[in-house]
């Protein structure tokens, strides 16, 4: 394949020959870097040139990102934290949150370390003018989380389903991303996450989060809370590929039910060696990867249909399987959907 055909291929698809092994260069390292900085070009020009014209919602006059992130997810530390370690984790949300818009798309899009991630981020922002993706399919993604960062749709501005908020939903994210060594946090070889969530339940837990924090930001009742949680359950709970439905409007309704809900949903994905008392701490990990960082970015999608859920794009779902040393497992991260919503 030629270097010409292969940047379009990466424009259609995110996938790309990592080593660029077609690409002239004296060494494996030109060559990638020649290929990469043609390819982040090229990922610029084409995102710019299918942007014009779209409808992009506004953000709301006077809303501060940074701000708007700490009162999201400010219950979700005071209810998960003890309060010697509230302040180093609202500090690790600091400037985390980024709405993808017209003004910052291309700014974005050039800081990415990931291509895989540019790519990704720029069909979100082309789905949040109403418009195809690069692959031409429609766009059902809404926030993707990377480390500290989350990218978030204007889309956000305009959803209708009243148990949404992508916001929320990536920051629950952040705290099975970072570690407690580099939130400044006391941290063992047990401990070594914000919080010690399951591999497998992570989505679960985003969701719970999700629906949680928008149920009491509506209900002034515990009537009205139970009323919820049977509208969520009946036609809102996402059709998400590695959730368990059923599992997770129990998890909702226990969490409902206590004092401090955030902890109930934490003790249900937990591992099981954690699930006990001392997961309601939010204190013990998963021993570990004891050396580097583990890139990992999730992404949130709004609705999506079965075929859409199975595509694979080659785009980054990194993180490290728990128990496992650094490395990263690579895993195509989950498209997920909800049975109703904006689109
Ligand atoms: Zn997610």
């Amino acid at each position: 394949m030629t270097p010409d055909q292969e940047v379009r291929q990466f424009l259609g698809s995110g996938d790309r020959d990592v080593l660029a092994s077609d690409w002239p260069g004296d060494n494996v390292m030109s060559r990638v870097e020649a290929a990469e900085r043609a390819m982040k070009q090229a990922l610029i020009a084409e995102v710019r040139r299918r942007a014009k014209g779209g409808h992009l919602p506004r953000l709301p006059p006077g809303l501060d990102p940074s701000r708007f992130a700490i009162g999201k997810v400010a219950p979700m530390v005071r209810g998960l934290f003890p309060s010697r370690e509230q302040e180093a984790v609202f500090r690790v949300f600091e400037g985390s949150l980024k709405f993808v818009t017209r003004g910052n798309i291309e700014r974005v899009l050039i800081q990415m370390h990931s291509l895989e991630t540019a790519w990704t981020i720029g069909n979100l922002y082309l789905g949040s003018l109403g418009l195809p993706g690069l692959d031409d399919k429609p766009v059902r993604l809404v926030g993707l989380s990377e480390e500290t960062s989350f990218f978030v749709s204007m889309a956000y501005f305009e959803e209708k389903d009243p148990f949404a908020d992508y916001v929320v939903h990536e920051a629950a994210h952040v705290f099975h991303n970072w570690k407690r060594e580099w939130a400044g946090l006391r941290h063992t070889r047990r401990q070594e996450f914000l919080l010690p969530i399951a591999f497998a339940k992570r989505e679960t837990f985003a969701f719970a989060c999700e629906a949680y924090s928008r149920i009491l930001e509506q209900a002034k009742s515990r009537a009205e809370r139970l009323r919820l949680h049977a509208t969520y359950a009946a036609a809102y709970i996402p059709d998400c590929d590695g959730v368990d439905r059923y599992e997770l409007a129990d998890i909702l309704a226990e969490a409902l039910a206590a004092r401090n809900g955030w902890k109930r949903i934490l003790r249900r994905c937990s591992p099981p060696q954690c699930s006990s008392g001392q997961a309601e701490k939010g204190q013990e990990l998963l021993a570990g990867s004891p050396t580097g960082r583990t890139e990992y970015a999730s992404e949130r999608t709004a609705r999506g249909d079965p075929e859409e859920r199975n595509q694979s794009h080659g785009r980054g779902c990194q993180e490290s399987d728990p128990g496992h040393v650094s490395g990263a497992a690579h895993l195509e991260s989950a498209q997920c959907g909800r049975a109703s919503g904006r689109r």
